[in-house]
């Protein structure tokens, strides 16, 4: 990235040159972290260790790095101050005291997306535009989320709830103050897009922002699956309403990759979400409320919780979706970490649990360390209401529209 220093802090604020021995760390430091960022072509990527490299603001280093190399800079006419600001807002609209739903989890989310399009059978299939909006999309899909599900807010009677009838309130408010930084002049990055295309982006990225409710999963995927795999008709360039299924597939497929990955990966994707989950269980029994399924910290079962998530809602989804853009190392990969849970879960090695401290015991993952380095190492939390959502979900399937579940 030429610019590179900019992107450290907003272009109003830029910093001086650095001099001598500090310049060289910096030097070095962006060398690797433009190394990380050049991987992300890559499903074995690691997203933490971008996040530990960049200071805990992997999101705008990724999505620039993305956007720069689809030339969307030429192609949408797009300035790259403006796109930075626009960046650096939105990663600072994720709070870093979120153990799962934090900038991590978008960049993650935006680099399946990224990974899926670039796929051999997706070449020809898809405009600039459309990528474009599928890079938004994964980027804003969870901003400003508390790290709370949806039940959560209603129960609670939050206002958000109020503002948005109960119906996808955190995906509407996601997608609703993304849309809000959007607006402010110095953020407004597709100030050049005529105004067709911005209409056509704006309907896709609020598309698959609200796709991410996981109350709707249901439904999504068996209009995709009944196309996919009953009448084999799934065609995204006959049909205007297969076109739009895909992306919202694309986006829900993204959101709960962390099966899918690496066993050392996924791991430490389930401690942050364990973490996420037993805060939320903590806070319910502190106000009285039933404590949800999976978030209650005397009963959780981690290794079964994650194959149920797997089973109903992970595996029937990747295997039509892998048909389509053609990704089967996602389901091998899940059916890896499907069998190593199995053996926990019936006992035949030690089972993931939860430590005093809340942490997993029997560490998969190790700390990440990277040579030249001096980031702090992360300190490993947890979560995403994902899991936890399916769970709620799987209770009711039968109210799928009704939003009263999942985040993701
Ligand atoms: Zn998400």
């Amino acid at each position: 990235m030429p610019e590179e220093e900019e992107i450290e802090a907003p272009v109003t604020h830029r910093l001086e040159p650095q001099i001598s021995s500090t310049h060289r760390t910096v030097s070095s430091d962006h060398a690797l972290r433009e190394h990380i960022l050049s991987q992300s072509k890559l499903w074995e990527w690691d997203v933490f260790k971008l996040e530990e490299v960049s200071g805990r603001k992997p999101l705008m280093h990724l999505a620039y790095y993305l956007i720069q190399r689809k030339n969307f800079f030429q192609i949408f006419q797009i300035p790259s101050g403006t796109l930075k600001n626009f960046l650096i807002a939105i990663e600072a609209g994720y709070q870093m005291d979120v153990p799962y739903h934090n900038s991590t989890h978008a960049t993650d989310v935006l680099q399946a997306v990224s990974y899926f399009l670039e796929k051999e059978k997706m070449q020809g299939q898809i405009t600039d535009l459309e990528i474009l909006a599928s890079y938004i999309a994964a980027a804003v899909h969870d901003h400003k989320h508390p790290g709370v599900n949806n039940q959560f807010l209603v129960a609670t009677r939050n206002e958000r709830a109020m503002l948005y009838n109960d119906r996808s309130v955190l995906e509407n408010y996601h997608v609703s103050t993304a849309w809000q930084v959007m607006m402010q002049p110095e953020n407004n990055f597709l100030v050049n897009l005529p105004e067709e295309d911005y209409r056509l982006l704006r309907n896709q990225v609020i598309s698959m922002v609200l796709a991410t409710d996981l109350a709707g999963h249901f439904s999504t995927l068996s209009a995709f699956n009944n196309k996919v795999l009953g009448t084999n008709t799934f065609d995204i360039n006959q049909s205007p309403e297969d076109r739009a299924i895909f992306f919202r597939i694309l986006i829900k497929c993204a959101d709960v990759s962390n099966p899918a990955r690496s066993w050392l990966v996924y791991t430490s994707w389930i401690e942050r979400l364990i973490q996420e989950f037993l805060n939320q269980g903590d806070e319910e029994r502190k106000r009285g409320l039933p404590v949800s399924p999976l978030m209650d910290r005397s009963s959780i079962n981690i290794p079964a919780g994650q194959i149920g998530f797997i089973d109903v809602v992970c595996a029937p989804m990747y295997e039509s979706f892998t048909m389509v853009v053609g990704a089967p190392e996602m389901v091998t990969s899940m059916k890896k970490n499907r069998a190593i849970l199995m053996r926990m879960r019936d006992n035949e090695i030690p089972p993931l649990r939860l430590g005093e401290n809340g942490r997993v015991i029997q560490r998969v993952r190790s700390t990440i360390r990277i040579a030249g380095s001096t980031t702090p190492p992360v300190q490993p939390t947890s979560s995403s209401l994902l899991q936890v959502s399916a769970i709620s979900v799987l209770a009711r399937p039968a109210e799928d529209s009704a939003s009263k579940g999942s985040t993701e």
